[in-house]
């Protein structure tokens, strides 16, 4: 059922602590960890704790929960101190689009010049 931990979902089991990661931060709704194949030097995922399969249908079931992964996301980046350069938040949704994890995450990319478009 959505919202509840899936048993074959690698980000819950990130969650349950089953999989080992290296957090960041972590809020009662949220968690965020490094991400294993950095594609800046920040590259953090925020992650809601519970299982939606992506950012949109996570935002339609439990806004408050999308908006403190974005709020987490902000945080983490003054953090980092990647914020006066500037910094990219994405939600990659559906295969043709990269995603290959679905539960529901943000990349917090910056650290260095980000090109528009994206690939
Ligand atoms: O948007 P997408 O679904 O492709 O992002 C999944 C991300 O999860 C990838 O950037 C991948 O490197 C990361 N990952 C991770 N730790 C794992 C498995 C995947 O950080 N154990």
């Amino acid at each position: 059922m959505a919202g509840e931990p899936q048993a074959d979902c690698l980000f819950c089991k990130i969650v349950a602590g089953s999989i080992p990661a290296t957090v960041v931060g972590e809020t009662e709704t949220t968690l965020a960890f490094r991400d294993i194949n950095p594609q800046a030097p920040t590259h953090v995922l925020v992650i809601p704790r519970v299982h939606y399969p992506d950012a949109a249908s996570l935002a339609a079931a439990e806004p408050a929960v999308a908006a403190d992964v974005l709020a987490e996301a902000g945080r983490i980046a003054a953090e980092e101190k990647i914020d006066g350069h500037g910094y990219r938040i994405v939600f990659n949704t559906g295969a043709g689009a990269g995603q290959t994890v679905f539960h529901a995450h943000a990349h917090l990319i910056g650290g260095r010049g980000l090109q528009w478009p994206p690939g």
